[in-house]
């Protein structure tokens, strides 16, 4: 369970997650990238669908051996969901003076970003594994350039790897891909035999080049998308669905929610759902986005509210029932089509869901 995980109220929403999906986009990624091994970013409690179920998941049945972390309190946590299972865990944010302890304990690697970064963890932890994130692009986090030989020369550093990020890796053309891969193998240099490591989901998708040893995936097996385009090889995994609470019939002028910017043209049904923007369902979904009721589709109608979303039903086939559950994205309507029509990312939308969710696994 998350931090902030609350008993999930009886007729509220919740997220179905189907944990052989997830384990079949590892599969797609491992057949994708098959010189490459395959670690599983699990940061941001695993996209916000529950870092302990989803990390043991990948291990039991995926035989996932290495996880990303940003902060070393997410790496302790994973190593204790973790229990006496086989795992390398490579936290993002490397280590500070106050969270030294944490990474020994739970036996995390740091990922260095700075020269006095890599000097702390050798005056602390000589000889102890580490690796380093080369800055080849992105300019957003990683060593500089200028600094690798410094870096690459200090005593008791034992780099064991090199990773880089990709600033446009969603659009596979971009120049700046093949850019910062001329400059991450550069940058390898200073430090021979060591493991190289580059692609997240759309690296790893986009072909060898850019696979390298080991390829970090995160969004892909989740069930999006990595690029601007849908990919559908990748399967669902993440369903956000809650029940219709309120069913009404109203009149050709009555309005629908806050502003009162619905006004129905014909007498109309109203379906009320109990999910809303306090659940993670964007507010700008209204008045464009849409939702599968019974799989048919049906459009949002008025504003979006905390708690409750309100359906036009009028026009299905089969006129919804109350307690029908209504699907805003998963199998029915795909994550990257919710995230297009909200004006969002497959991410956010994973990492927004509220924590009154209730995190079902199938
Ligand atoms: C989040 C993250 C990943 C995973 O990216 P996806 O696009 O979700 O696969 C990989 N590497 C770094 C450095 C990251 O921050």
């Amino acid at each position: 369970m998350s931090a902030n995980h609350i008993t999930p109220p009886l007729q509220g929403p919740w997220v179905d997650i189907d944990l052989g999906n997830l384990c079949e986009n590892f599969s797609l990624i491992r057949s994708a990238a098959s010189d490459s091994e395959v670690a599983a970013v699990v940061k941001c409690n695993a996209y916000g669908l529950g870092l302990a179920k989803i990390a043991q998941t990948l291990a039991d049945r995926a035989k996932c051996k290495t996880f990303f972390v940003v902060y070393p309190e997410e790496g302790a946590a994973l190593r204790n969901a973790l229990g006496h299972r086989e795992a390398r865990i490579f936290c993002f944010a490397g280590q500070t003076d106050q969270t030294l302890a944490l990474f020994d304990q739970a036996k995390l690697i740091p990922v260095l970003n700075t020269l006095e970064q890599a000097q702390h963890w050798a005056d602390h932890c000589s000889g102890r594994e580490a690796s380093i994130h080369v800055e080849t692009g992105m300019n957003r986090i990683g060593a500089d350039f200028s600094d690798l030989a410094k870096i690459a020369s200090l005593k008791n550093l034992n780099v064991k790897m090199v990773m880089t990020h990709l600033a446009c890796a969603s659009d596979p053309d971009h120049p700046l891909n093949s850019a910062q891969r001329e400059k991450f193998i550069a940058a390898a240099t200073h430090f021979p035999d060591t493991t190289l490591s580059l692609g997240a989901s759309a690296g790893a998708l986009m072909g060898r080049e850019y696979q390298f040893d080991l390829v970090r995936a995160g969004i892909a097996l989740y069930g999006g998308a990595p690029f601007d385009e849908d990919d559908t090889r990748i399967k669902p995994v993440a369903s956000l669905r809650a029940p219709i609470v309120q069913l009404r019939n109203i009149a050709p002028g009555d309005a629908v929610g806050y502003g009162a910017t619905y006004i129905a043209k014909k007498p109309s049904v109203i379906a009320t759902v109990a999910a809303g923007y306090g659940d993670g369902y964007p507010r700008n979904g209204s008045p464009v986005g849409n939702v599968s009721i019974n799989g048919e589709r049906a459009p949002i109608a008025g504003r979006i509210s905390m708690d409750f979303i309100t359906i036009d039903v009028s026009d299905l086939k089969k006129r919804p029932e109350l307690g029908d559950s209504v699907e805003f994205f998963g199998s029915a309507v795909r994550i990257h089509e919710a995230a297009q029509t909200t004006n969002r990312v497959s991410y956010d939308l994973l990492t927004g869901l509220g924590g009154r969710v209730d995190r079902r696994y199938l």
